[in-house]
């Protein structure tokens, strides 16, 4: 839509103005050609010079021109300055009437205080009463001086003139009008605009209060690395990293890996990985140095544009560093307490042994209560040597090309006594040979827990089966059992450190809830990965996946 006039630089500079200036400008062109006409009057029609009416009329305009100058309209009552062009119709009369029929055509300068009247805002009756009659009343005087014998062309005149006075009258009204109601859409607009910014802003100052509120840091990118939305903490984050710029992803910052030394390159930093359109969560990271170096788990979601393109990312910080020192704190305090344990233990299994040697001299029930005292000793050992494997962050493993295969049947072979003891069946469904790059001795005993746990958890007796999968990358390993199962909720956590399922807790079964800790971590440590698929009393799946082939040789 069309900006109004009155919005642009001339409407402007206008309403700038005072009264007596706006009125002068209003009669201003009118004048300027009444001057012309009595500048020329000598050289062109030298007998109007003679003409007082034409005198008067000419002397009126210049009276009027000065009154916009000197009277204090502003002083006045409201649109007192609207004297001006009503008493423009009396001087254009007397112009008119004094200079015809020499110059019939002044009658056309009535347009002026027609169009001032009609534009002024004054009431419409009024602006077209005037209209009308100030020139009928210029038009009147030369007709009246005809009769009795009054032409249809006098008649004409008379009538006609005014009329198109009116009508021009009536097209600046409707003109107006329509201006009026588009300035007043333009001003609804503008109100519902501001009213809506101001709303925006207020919904804005919300959502910074309740970002600010949480005690996570959360930072919103565009797709250029812009901030959108960044809360307190986050800056805070990025000042314990020194980030000095306002582009996330670049320039130096203090963030580093596991290690907390190795710096991470650019491309691996949260809001970097965020940016590419990566969708992680719990990726840890150490942002900045000395005393202030805190543990940071971070997370991400691409932001989608509504017709499905990436439009940036949400990147939630969170600050772990209590919860990673007291994990720290409490995987200390295990290697500590068993690393004590193992030399009196040791000692106690040695003398146990020594004293067992010659059995034959012992009495019989002192002999069975040492066989008990042995049996427990080997218990805390075995005991002792998962809690120092679970505590430690540093489990070598040496993979090569191992053959899988082998390893189950090792396994099914060793787990054989304890299978028949427990009325447990084997079933394994595995292609010999089965490659894979893993470090046989750990994976052995991962393969030993997990059928060990598969007799262990079937008190019933049943079967265990183990089968195989393998494509290009990946061989994979499942044990199944049809023994006591557990909850999926169960499943989900069977291998945190010291979980035990409630199940087995139920049944009575006695573990240290390790052992699936131990078997994960020597999978990871290969770059595989182990799951659990289980339901109550409906047996239980774990499946172990390793990568086939090594990396490739580097000459
Ligand atoms: P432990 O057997 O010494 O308790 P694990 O780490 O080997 O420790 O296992 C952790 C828990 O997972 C067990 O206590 C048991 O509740 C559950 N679990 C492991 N294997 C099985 C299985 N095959 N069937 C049912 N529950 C199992």
């Amino acid at each position: 839509m069309a900006e109004p006039l009155f919005h642009r630089g001339p409407g402007r500079i206008f309403r700038r103005l005072g009264t007596r200036a706006q009125v002068a400008l209003c009669q201003l062109p009118i004048t300027v050609i009444v001057a012309i006409i009595a500048i020329a009057t000598p050289f062109a029609w030298p007998s109007l010079t003679h003409s007082t009416l034409y005198l008067a009329g000419i002397a009126l305009h210049g009276i009027l021109f000065l009154a916009c100058f000197l009277v204090p309209w502003e002083r006045l009552a409201h649109r007192a300055y609207l004297l001006i062009p009503v008493l423009d119709f009396a001087a254009i009369g007397f112009l008119r009437n004094g200079a015809a029929p020499l110059l019939p055509g002044l009658a056309v300068l009535v347009v002026f205080p027609v169009i001032w009247l009609s534009a002024s805002g004054m009431l419409t009756r009024t602006s077209l009463v005037l209209s009308f009659v100030g020139p009928f009343l210029i038009m009147v005087p030369p007709t009246v001086t005809h009769l009795p014998s009054v032409t249809a062309s006098d008649l004409t005149t008379v009538v006609l003139f005014p009329l198109m006075m009116l009508a021009v009258s009536l097209a600046i009204r409707f003109a107006s009008v329509n201006l009026r109601l588009q300035q007043r859409e333009l001003a609804e607009k503008d109100r519902e605009l501001r009213e809506l910014l101001a709303a925006s802003r207020e919904r804005e100052k919300l959502l910074e209060t309740v970002l600010d509120a949480t005690d996570v840091g959360i930072a919103a990118v565009d797709r250029s690395g812009h901030f959108l939305v960044s809360n307190s903490r986050q800056r805070n984050f990025r000042r314990v990293t020194g980030a000095d710029d306002e582009f996330p992803g670049r320039g130096h910052q203090l963030i580093y890996g596991q290690d907390r030394r190795t710096l991470l390159p650019p491309d691996r930093r949260p809001i970097s990985r965020a940016m590419a359109g990566e969708s992680f969560a719990d990726y840890l990271v150490w942002a900045g140095e000395g005393p202030e170096q805190r543990a940071v788990s971070t997370a991400a979601r691409p932001l989608v544009s509504e017709d499905g393109k990436l439009t940036g990312a949400v990147v939630v910080y969170s600050d772990v560093t209590g919860w990673v020192e007291s994990l720290a704190a409490n995987q200390d305090l295990v290697s500590n307490v068993s690393h004590e344990f193992k030399n009196p233990l040791n000692s106690i299994i040695g003398n146990v042994d020594l004293v067992l040697d010659d059995v034959a001299d012992l009495p019989p029930h002192a002999a069975k209560r040492l066989l008990v005292v042995q049996r427990n000793a080997e218990r805390m050992i075995d005991l002792v040597a998962d809690l120092t494997a679970s505590a430690s962050t540093t489990m070598n493993v040496h993979p090569k090309r191992t053959d899988l295969a082998s390893l189950v049947e090792t396994s099914l072979g060793s787990a054989q006594a304890s299978a028949q003891r427990s009325h447990v069946e084997f079933a394994a469904d595995v292609p010999s040979p089965l490659w894979a790059y893993a470090d046989p001795l750990r994976i052995g005993q991962v393969l030993d827990n997990l059928v060990s746990n598969a007799i262990k958890y079937s008190p019933d007796g049943g079967t265990v089966s183990i089968s195989a999968e393998a494509d290009a990358q990946w061989v994979s390993l499942s044990v199944k059992d049809t023994g006591m199962g557990m909850s999926a909720e169960d499943a989900a956590r069977v291998f945190n450190r010291f979980f035990r399922a409630e199940s087995a807790r139920q049944a009575a079964i006695p573990g240290a809830g390790l052992g699936l800790s131990i078997t994960r971590m020597i999978v990871e440590r290969h770059g595989g990965t182990i799951t659990c698929q289980s339901g109550e009393g409906q047996g239980s799946t774990f499946t172990v996946t390793l990568p086939a082939e090594g990396p490739p040789p580097s000459f």
